[in-house]
């Protein structure tokens, strides 16, 4: 983008102008070029129909709390509004539920990547007897990220049909944002224990914990400062939705600010209950200074994808 303040015609209509002003004056204000976020839902329009009808029928995926999705808009639109917004790289976090569609999923996001250069080529994986190959594939495309869900997977993240995969993954250096923790809802093998032993496993796997690992926030905070290749996101912690369901324990702030260099940002646009002003507002107010701010919002993830 050439201009700073051009706003893409595809975003005109469903925007809301002053939502946009207040986040161009939030990064602009810490002297960032823009933001960066890790964890934005891009995929195929009738699997992401689907994902809203789950969150619409307040289901197993919500927890049970009533989530009416603020950024419901055609695909060119959504990414249209986080450019409008100022993030300057995003991702297409897609993941299966069942067997026999990772593969599938991971064609429609390298043509997805081809189309919209702002997106980081994002793939996906599940434990199946060909996931190392099409894994291998993907990397050597160029993925950039990989996304995991054990809690919409329900599978064991140690499964052994994983193994080569995450071995792999660990020797390219490619992140994968991983929602392992509990929240909103636990599965079968959801929380840090699988975890735990995937990294003893793997050390340098660079796994990005969704959502900060809610509600395991403490547990999720242990494997990052043992393990130095592991990340967190901020994908709607702090906001008030989650502080009311599952909040941040505030005696581990400290912990949180001396991981500073390793907290990135992540809304879970567009499948938010709030405006994605919110989750920024939900970081500033955590009052750990504009250092922290900065890294958290581009710079840490600016270094980890070189952009
Ligand atoms: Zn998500």
């Amino acid at each position: 983008m050439n201009d700073h303040h051009a706003t893409p015609d595809s975003a005109v209509g469903v925007l809301d102008p002053r939502e946009v002003e207040e986040i161009r004056q939030f990064w602009g204000g810490l002297g960032l070029p823009g933001l960066v976020d890790v964890h934005t839902h891009f995929m195929p329009e009738r699997v992401l129909r689907k994902v809203w009808d789950y969150f619409d029928a307040m289901g197993p995926l919500t927890g049970g709390a009533a989530w009416p999705i603020t950024y419901r808009h055609e695909e060119d639109e959504r990414s249209a509004v986080l450019r409008a917004f100022g993030v300057r790289a995003f991702t297409a976090m897609l993941y299966p539920h069942k067997a026999g569609m990772a593969r599938w999923l991971n064609t429609w996001a390298v043509d997805f990547a081809r189309r919209t250069p702002d997106c980081l080529h994002t793939a996906t994986l599940f434990p199946e007897p060909d996931v190392e190959a099409y894994v291998r594939e993907a990397v050597e495309a160029g993925a950039r990220v990989f996304k995991a869900h054990v809690q919409v997977g329900a599978y064991d993240p140690t499964d052994e049909l994983l193994r080569s995969a995450w071995g792999l993954l660990a020797e390219a250096g490619v992140p994968v944002v991983i929602h392992c923790g509990s929240g909103p809802a636990p599965g079968k093998h959801t929380g840090p224990e699988p975890i735990a032993a995937v990294l003893a496993r793997h050390p340098r796997l660079r796994l990005i914990v969704a959502h900060l690992g809610m509600p395991e926030y403490e547990d999720f905070l242990t494997l990052a400062e043992q393990y130095d290749q592991v990340r967190l996101d901020t994908t709607m912690a702090f906001t008030d939705f989650s502080e009311q369901l599952m909040p941040f324990p505030k005696r581990a702030l400290p912990r949180l600010a001396d991981l500073g260099d390793r907290v990135l940002l992540g809304s879970d646009f567009p499948n938010i209950p709030y405006p994605y002003l919110h989750q920024l507002r939900a970081l500033e107010r955590l009052d750990l200074g504009p250092d922290w701010l900065r890294a958290v919002c581009h710079d840490n993830a600016a270094r980890l994808f070189a952009l």
